[in-house]
């Protein structure tokens, strides 16, 4: 019964589209129905952190609705509909209230904000921005605004740091991080970044905890760990991302940071497979575009009929913040080394050696940039 079932695909993020993309360029017969929990739109998700220099509304944002998207990949796609259950013996998902069977199902469900504990209690004055009704909401929350408190110094709050500065916006980044995107950068780079930033207007507090996030007279009030106060209109947490795994692992799928795929992105079940924020592939959950994009061309053929182990070149990230021109391949997690650092000023070149010698990550800022092509012609391969 479960091989007439459509191909099913849960999410409609970069990852869930992409595939569906890619597949329907190698099998246009196949039914494929693809399921979202939230309205489907069509969007480039990075774009989120550049859109208020822009100023671009959520809606400018989205580049085609769910119809289109049907339309143009050939298949169904059912929106405002968040799974609730798999049942991997059955093949079939639960959606609100009705069993959907499916012949082989692709999770591609992103991944979580972690919230703070003062998230509830502050509604709209504390968000966080992760998909496109994120943005919409929180552009919808500044409006008359003119402080905003970021929690958190990672790659997100740095981006949203220079992003909201430039849309005129006075940016406090509060974080317990000791430097800016420490699990990015030598502590010499993020300081280079962290004068950019500072000389656009960004005020910093880190290596400091909230001992008290409150809202009053609707503003904001954060007490810090070292006794110091911080009053802002609006509060943006960019604490971090957790893969979504709790619909896998209630299935009784493998486990990990992100949910358990081989090099062909096949989960512990023969017919689920898993891709993009929410994978961790042959060890790695990579959350950035570059893999997802380089998964999906693996995973359709796989899908069409001709199984392919999906590669990872290295892929270095463009940070944006345009304050300081950033791009950074990091080392991966558990290789040991360590950061060589040239250059004056804000245009620095670090990059991570091995004991026998080999260039294994880089961090580049400002006219060092121009060195990323080189460096990573140098690179060994993640996952060959
Ligand atoms: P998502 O886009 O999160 O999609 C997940 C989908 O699953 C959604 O459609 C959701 O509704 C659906 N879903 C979840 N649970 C359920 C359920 N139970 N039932 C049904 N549907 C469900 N990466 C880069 O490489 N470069 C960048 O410059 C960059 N900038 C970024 C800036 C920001 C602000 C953010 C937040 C991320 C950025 N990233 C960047 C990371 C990159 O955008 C993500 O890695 C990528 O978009 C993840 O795509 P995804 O499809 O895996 O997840």
């Amino acid at each position: 019964m479960a091989d007439t079932a459509p191909l099913v695909i849960v999410g409609t993020g970069l990852a869930g589209y992409n595939l569906a993309k890619e597949f329907r360029k190698l099998d246009n017969q196949r039914p494929m129905l693809l399921v979202s929990a939230d309205d489907g739109r069509f969007y480039s998700k990075p774009l989120l952190s550049t859109g208020f220099a822009k100023g671009k509304e959520a809606d400018e944002l989205a580049m085609q609705d769910a119809a289109a998207m049907a339309a143009q990949i050939g298949a169904e796609v059912l929106t405002g509909v968040p799974v609730s259950a798999i049942d991997p013996a059955e093949r079939t998902l639960t959606l609100g209230d009705r069993e959907q069977a499916y012949s082989d199902l692709v999770l591609a469900l992103g991944a979580e904000v972690r919230a703070l504990p003062w998230r509830e209690q502050l509604g709209e004055r504390l968000l966080s921005i992760n998909d496109l009704t994120d943005y919409g909401r929180f552009r919808a929350a500044l409006a008359g605004r003119k402080k905003v408190l970021i929690i958190g110094a990672g790659l997100i709050g740095c981006e949203f740091a220079n992003d909201l500065s430039l849309g005129g916006f006075e940016v406090t980044v509060v974080a317990t991080d000791p430097w800016l995107m420490p699990q990015l950068l030598p502590e010499p780079v993020a300081a280079a970044v962290q004068r950019r930033l500072e000389a656009l207007g960004v005020t910093f507090h880190l290596g400091c905890g909230i001992r008290e996030l409150a809202a009053s007279d609707d503003a904001l009030l954060a007490l810090l760990d070292d006794g110091s106060e911080v009053h802002a209109d609006q509060g943006l947490s960019a604490i971090g991302l957790a893969p979504r795994t709790d619909l896998a692992a209630a299935a009784g799928l493998s486990v990990g940071r992100g949910v358990l795929v081989d090099a062909q992105l096949r989960s512990s079940d023969p017919h689920i497979y898993a891709l993009g924020d929410c994978a961790e592939v042959a060890g790695l959950n990579l959350m950035y575009v570059m893999p997802l994009m380089t998964s999906a061309r693996a995973l359709a053929k796989t899908l069409a009929g001709t199984p392919a182990a999906v590669s990872y070149p290295a892929m270095p990230i463009m940070v944006k913040t345009p304050a300081c021109p950033l791009v950074v391949s990091p080392p991966l997690a558990g290789v040991s080394g360590e950061w060589q650092i040239s250059g004056e000023g804000e245009d620095l070149r670090a990059v991570f050696i091995d004991q026998t010698g080999q260039l294994q990550g880089f961090a580049l800022t400002g006219a060092a940039v121009s060195e990323k092509a080189l460096l990573t012609r140098e690179l060994p391969a993640w996952l060959s």
